[in-house]
């Protein structure tokens, strides 16, 4: 029977630098299993207790993946719906669509532009400070919905 788990993290970078905490506001709660939060980290917390604070390292493979040569194109700078001046660095939707990938400008040459598609976390190896909240059983309800629910007992988008 999988589990319903809430807790706390901090998430690092192999430097050390923090790229998302939870503290603050509420824990993340998932079910087990369910697809909820990144493998890696469901499938090292299965052990883990209520008031256990794991260290958890995934590996990028297990994260958001390793980072895919061909996701970085060059495109024509002409060809771009952005106006003004583009920096490197810089991050923009490429397109009207608002599930168009967000992309990043890796490199400006000439009348080129170099375009990294990759999420901004491929490649990266991360490091989570957890601290299991509560640790229950899912209803049946959660089981057929195949997610947790939150405190107020619903579907939480
Ligand atoms: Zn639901």
């Amino acid at each position: 029977m999988p589990r319903v788990v809430s807790f706390h993290y901090v998430l690092r970078d192999p430097t050390g630098r923090v790229i998302d905490t939870s503290a603050g506001g509420e824990p993340v709660v998932y079910l087990e299993g369910a697809g909820q939060i990144i493998e890696g980290l469901d499938a090292q917390l299965r052990a883990a207790g209520a008031g256990e604070k794991p260290r958890v390292q995934v590996a990028a493979g297990q994260a958001y993946g390793e980072r895919d040569p061909a996701q970085v194109q060059r495109v024509k700078r002409a060809l771009l719906p952005i106006e003004g001046e583009l920096r490197v660095g810089e991050t923009f939707q490429a397109g009207e669509d608002r599930y168009a990938p967000v992309v990043k400008v890796l490199a400006l040459e000439g009348d080129d532009v170099l375009l990294d598609a990759n999420h901004p976390l491929a490649g990266v190896d991360l490091t989570f400070d957890v601290e299991i909240v509560a640790v229950r059983a899912p209803t049946a309800e959660e089981l057929r919905h195949g997610h947790a629910h939150g405190k107020e007992g619903g579907c939480e988008t």
